[in-house]
């Protein structure tokens, strides 16, 4: 995925809640190529808080990954939610 030019980037989702199961459903394997490709290509790259929902899953679940828990610590949860806008904001 190529760097998308944020200042460009709409600041609002005009359907956040489809986009964030949508995501969910990709990090989990479960959208199809087509629906992949559609969302990270054409969405991502326009939608601010889809792009930032989406470092930030990612995050995560490698967090999780990599500590082999199931379940993130809220406090743990919110500070690679802060790390991420910062490092997106940036
Ligand atoms: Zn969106």
């Amino acid at each position: 995925m190529n760097s998308p030019d944020l200042s460009k980037m709409k600041q609002d989702c005009s359907n956040s809640k489809e986009c964030l199961e949508m995501l969910q459903m990709i990090l989990d394997g479960e959208a199809t190529t087509q629906q992949k490709e559609h969302f990270l290509k054409e969405h991502l790259e326009q939608c601010m808080p889809c792009y930032k929902n989406y470092h930030l899953e990612v995050a995560i679940r490698e967090l999780l990954k990599t500590k082999c828990t199931s379940h993130a610590p809220q406090e743990l949860v919110d500070n690679i939610r802060k790390q991420v806008s910062q490092k997106l904001a940036s």
